[in-house]
């Protein structure tokens, strides 16, 4: 068999939480480097049709692309890292998997044969990884298979890795298996037993890994490495040591080091040239040398989580390196938050961030901070339900109406100033259906976005069920709070500002979804410009109340 596209599967082994994702993004961030169109796609083993009705408890953020998938959030990775969209196709789980086999089975199409996991799961995941090969868009695909290796659920996967490389052929698909290499400290020792069998496992079910990839808090040293490549089947050079570092941007350059993109390119019979870094490491060297530093309050009800609002955690660190500052994150739980301790959780703060998320607890604690605020003049961004809490805080404290909410907490409220998208009444199901994906949005002339943007027209991720009850929108605007981006075919609010105020914004969609390295989003930019100023003008509300 001829192919075109080559790939390369990620596995992992010994322990979950070693950094798939990360060494996932790292190997393409590389091989883009050296001029490959790179994709990196998940495959998840659970049975959730996708990440969507997830708590963040269990997998943290949900993650959304432009064509509205719901996804796990390592794609949020995969795209800060590229700087390419991912798609519906980058992140398939078992859920989806049975899912259309099942449907394929009710439409008759295995014609009377039993249906089973083998060959026809198999045949479905095989599909799906070269689903992205075949779109003729990319060089390489790297496909990165959630779970560990010997787990029940992730048998169909392995099985299906091995029949690909089969099929594909010697230099068309490889194997990264990611272990842990545990150190002992009362025996002074970093041990290999747990690799070993790690990789006897994936042996067991017929798949030989091509490059060993070792995380590691110390040193692998030689003698070590070539005891790996001995007992496990791998070249010495196929032992990469993957090192815990200080920040996840790092590890592109510690895997340029160990030379893991040259193992790989030699393995898939690719040219191997140079990596070049040069704009990634511009912004490291920006993120590293801060010449300053802010402070910004997070507030949400997930802030114990550190994966839970990972995309906005990101998207400050790109905006902190394009303003040259460190920007500190104070977490703050809205639970806690009331208009009796506002005063002393947020007076220090230069900049104040609330944060999306669904249902009813920790609202109040959202609204009271909004107040508190917009009241004392700090830069404040909401984003999504933050921005639906900064309409029902502006309507409950300017306009006078004390009953403002929204429907999703107060169904009956005399005053629904958010409320149900009139495209959702009908819906009962939760999976996959909200307003979902990239939407077009238009911004006012003279409006904060529309300078920040630079633009008239913008596309932005949403994913939401409630709006801005267009109802109120007089009211609301007559009282100073103006909506500045409206979607052009629905009229829909999508963005709204204080104009007398120093920096108030508030957006509907999710524009962390979108900051990456190279293209830092220009919301959270001026954002952290705005706290900047607010901090060098010195007109913190702490110093004007100390
Ligand atoms: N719960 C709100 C809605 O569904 C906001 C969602 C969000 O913040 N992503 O409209």
């Amino acid at each position: 068999m001829t192919t075109t596209t080559k790939y390369i599967f990620v596995t992992g082994g010994v322990t979950s939480s070693l950094g798939k994702g990360i060494i996932a993004a790292s190997l393409a961030k590389l091989l883009q480097a050296q001029g490959y169109r790179t994709t990196i796609q998940k495959l998840d083993p659970y049975i959730n049709v996708d990440p969507g009705t997830l708590n963040p408890y269990e997998h943290g953020e949900c993650y959304v692309t432009d064509d509205g998938a719901e996804t796990d959030l390592d794609l949020g990775h995969y795209e800060r890292f590229l700087n390419v969209p991912t798609s519906q196709s980058n992140n398939v789980t078992t859920g989806r998997i049975y899912q259309s086999v099942i449907e394929k089975e009710r439409r008759g199409e295995f014609l009377g044969k039993t249906v089973q996991v083998i060959p026809h799961i198999t045949d479905e995941i095989k599909h799906r990884v070269q689903i992205l090969g075949k779109s003729g868009d990319y060089d390489i695909v790297i496909t990165e298979i959630g779970g560990t290796v010997g787990d029940i659920e992730s048998l169909p996967y392995v099985e299906a890795v091995r029949q690909l490389k089969w099929e594909l052929g010697e230099n068309n698909a490889i194997v990264i298996h990611l272990t842990l290499i545990p150190y002992l400290s009362a025996a002074g020792e970093l041990k290999t037993k747990p690799t070993q069998h790690s990789v006897k496992t994936l042996m067991e079910s017929g798949v030989m890994a091509d490059v060993l990839v070792c995380r590691t808090e110390h040193e692998l040293p030689e003698d070590l490495r070539q005891k790996l490549a001995k007992f496990c089947n791998v070249r010495p050079e196929a032992v990469i040591q993957s090192i815990d570092a200080s920040t996840i941007y790092d590890v592109p350059n510690l895997m340029l080091d160990e030379g893991l993109d040259k193992v790989v390119l030699k393995k898939l019979a690719l040219d191997n040239s140079h990596a070049d870094l040069t704009q990634w490491n511009q912004f490291l060297t920006r993120h590293k040398n801060p010449k300053g530093e802010v402070t910004i309050g997070l507030i949400g009800k997930y802030v114990e989580l550190q994966d839970s609002y990972k995309s906005i955690l990101e998207a400050f660190i790109h905006a902190g390196a394009e303003n040259e500052v460190k920007v500190k994150i104070e977490s703050i739980h809205s639970e806690y938050l009331t208009s009796d301790n506002a005063a002393q959780q947020l007076k220090h703060l230069h900049g104040v961030l609330v944060a999306p998320g669904f249902g009813e607890r920790g609202i109040e604690g959202k609204i009271d901070a909004v107040r508190y605020v917009r009241e004392n003049n700090i830069p404040f961004l909401g984003i999504c339900l933050g921005m639906q809490m900064a309409v029902i805080e502006y309507s409950r404290n300017v306009l006078g109406l004390k009953d403002a909410n929204s429907t999703e907490m107060n169904a009956s409220t005399a005053n629904p100033v958010i409320d149900l998208m009139e495209s959702q009444k009908t819906i009962t199901d939760k999976g996959g259906t909200m307003r979902l994906g990239a939407w077009d949005c238009e911004l006012l002339d003279g409006s904060i976005s529309k300078e920040v943007y630079q633009t008239n027209a913008i596309k932005e991720r949403h994913r939401h069920r409630y709006e801005f009850n267009n109802d109120y929108k007089q009211q609301i605007e007559t009282a100073g709070m103006k909506a500045t981006g409206l979607n052009p075919e629905t009229g829909l609010v999508e963005i709204i500002e204080i104009p007398d105020h120093n920096w108030f914004v508030g957006v509907q969609y999710h524009p962390e979804y979108k900051s990456t390295v190279a293209n830092p989003h220009p919301l959270f930019v001026a954002f952290v410009k705005a706290a900047l100023n607010f901090k060098t003008n010195n007109n913190s509300v702490s110093m004007a109340q100390n």
